[in-house]
């Protein structure tokens, strides 16, 4: 609830900070038309800088080329470009006289996997990884978001005669691993350079082209990793007596942890545990010393992860003294937190947003994906994330109502946004909702 309290709070104290004569609403439809010429006369340059992108993807921290393209593009608009903040981050800024600072942030990584789309401008690089070659691959999208970032910084540097502020543009590293947005933060980012008034960020996602959804409130959940190591005694399969069963100590944790879900979390709240690995023993006649249990833990609230993860570690500890066993090893590894959209950037950017994209602008429930776009709004900047979609409507329409193919979604070898509407849209709404926290900030609403 305090999460949810202290941005509402700091944004009504920010806006009510300037008593600024009243000025006009924003002309939105005129506004549109004027963005849309000009993104129209952009596209090919941000068509090429996209298919470059997409072509030679880096995964998190190793986002040097990526990042140096980025910058370079930047200072061709008159950004300030400060380079390697959280080792490969990006910070732009462009002063347009007195007002609030607006940050807007673009992930840079890509993902270790195989593209397997088979665009002409799809992926062939390779990388090397934990000690491994693998394949490379921006299969969550966060090309379109570069593109559409850069997109953006150039239509608001263009109508720089609507506003006044400071535009604050950062690249961020390693979305992917949860690690980049901590990075940046540890590396001064809201202390060598001003922390923003407001922040904003968008994410690609599997539905029509030209659509933006969005939520007030929790957006992403929460995500714990889990490690449990059960402890037995080893010995031979056909005198189990003599042993203690690692192997069914961690079958019966597995199988009883979702009566945590079912049974003890209130059913009417998000939360899930999933094991996606378990490693024991080596032979079909030995019993093992140990099992090792690996899973993730998601939820959205604060209070529905404390009372999951206090039922998890009771059910670890039970299942291995069940079998007279020492006690597990228990680690719990926080990793993203939830989302939280700020309300009153909300409804700021909602009147404009709708103004323009009309029934094309809906609200969705929260998604189950993790995000670590919270940091920014947990160091105290009112945020909001949006999403947009990347695929043609009647793909989208036969895809939902099983008249045609599934849609690859993010994380798919087969995700392959139609760029040009994708981007565009992108920068449509994003330039819409910077102007719009701009426009309610002068009229100190
Ligand atoms: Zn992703
Ligand atoms: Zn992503």
């Amino acid at each position: 609830m305090m999460r949810l309290l202290k941005p509402l709070l700091a944004s009504v104290a920010l806006c009510s900070l300037l008593s600024l004569p009243a000025r006009a609403e924003l002309d939105v439809a005129k506004l549109k038309t004027t963005i849309e010429a000009s993104v129209e006369n952009e596209y090919p340059k941000l068509d090429a800088l996209y298919k470059d992108i997409h072509a030679h993807p880096e995964i998190a921290f190793q986002e040097v080329k990526t990042a140096a393209k980025l910058a370079a593009e930047m200072r061709a608009i008159g950004f300030e470009v400060t380079e390697q903040v959280g080792k490969t981050g990006l910070v732009a800024i462009y002063k347009n006289g007195d007002g609030p600072t607006i940050m807007v942030r673009t992930e840079l990584d890509a993902l270790p996997m195989e593209e397997k789309t088979g665009l002409p401008y799809a992926s062939h690089d390779k990388t090397n990884w934990n000690g491994r070659e693998t394949p490379v691959a921006h299969s969550c999208g966060h090309d379109i978001h570069m593109a559409s970032w850069v997109g953006t910084a150039k239509t608001l540097v263009g109508l720089k005669d609507q506003w006044h502020g400071t535009l604050m543009f950062i690249a961020q590293p390693a979305e992917e691993e949860i690690a980049g947005a901590k990075a940046m933060l540890a590396d001064g980012l809201f202390t060598r350079f001003k922390k923003p008034d407001f922040g904003f960020a968008l994410h690609d996602g599997p539905f029509s082209y030209g659509y933006v959804s969005y939520r007030v409130g929790i957006g992403s959940s929460n995500s714990d990793s889990l490690f449990i190591k059960f402890h037995g005694r080893g010995g031979h399969g056909a005198a189990p007596q003599r042993t203690i069963d690692p192997v069914m100590i961690a079958a019966r944790f597995i199988v009883d942890v979702q009566s945590v879900i079912s049974r003890e979390k209130d059913p009417t709240e998000f939360g899930v545990v999933s094991i996606g690995a378990i490693h024991a023993g080596t032979a079909e006649n030995i019993i093992p010393d140990d099992a090792l249990v690996l899973g993730t833990i998601r939820t959205f609230k604060p209070e529905v992860r404390a009372k999951m993860l206090a039922g998890i570690e009771r059910t670890a500890k039970a299942a291995a003294a069940m079998s007279d066993a020492p006690a597990p090893e228990i680690k719990i590894t926080e990793g993203a937190k939830a989302v939280m959209n700020d309300p009153v950037v909300v409804a700021t950017a909602e009147k404009v947003l709708k103004a323009a994209f009309g029934d094309k602008m809906r609200v969705t429930p929260p998604g189950t994906p993790s995000e670590d776009f919270s940091e920014f709004a947990n160091a105290g900047v009112p945020s909001m994330m949006f999403n947009i979609g990347v695929y043609e409507l009647e793909r989208f329409v036969a895809a939902s109502n099983g008249t045609g193919p599934e849609l690859p979604s993010n994380h798919s070898p087969l995700f392959a946004p139609v760029p040009k509407p994708t981007i565009e849209t992108g920068i449509k709404a994003m330039t819409l909702a910077v102007l719009s926290a701009f426009d309610q900030h002068a009229r100190g609403k």
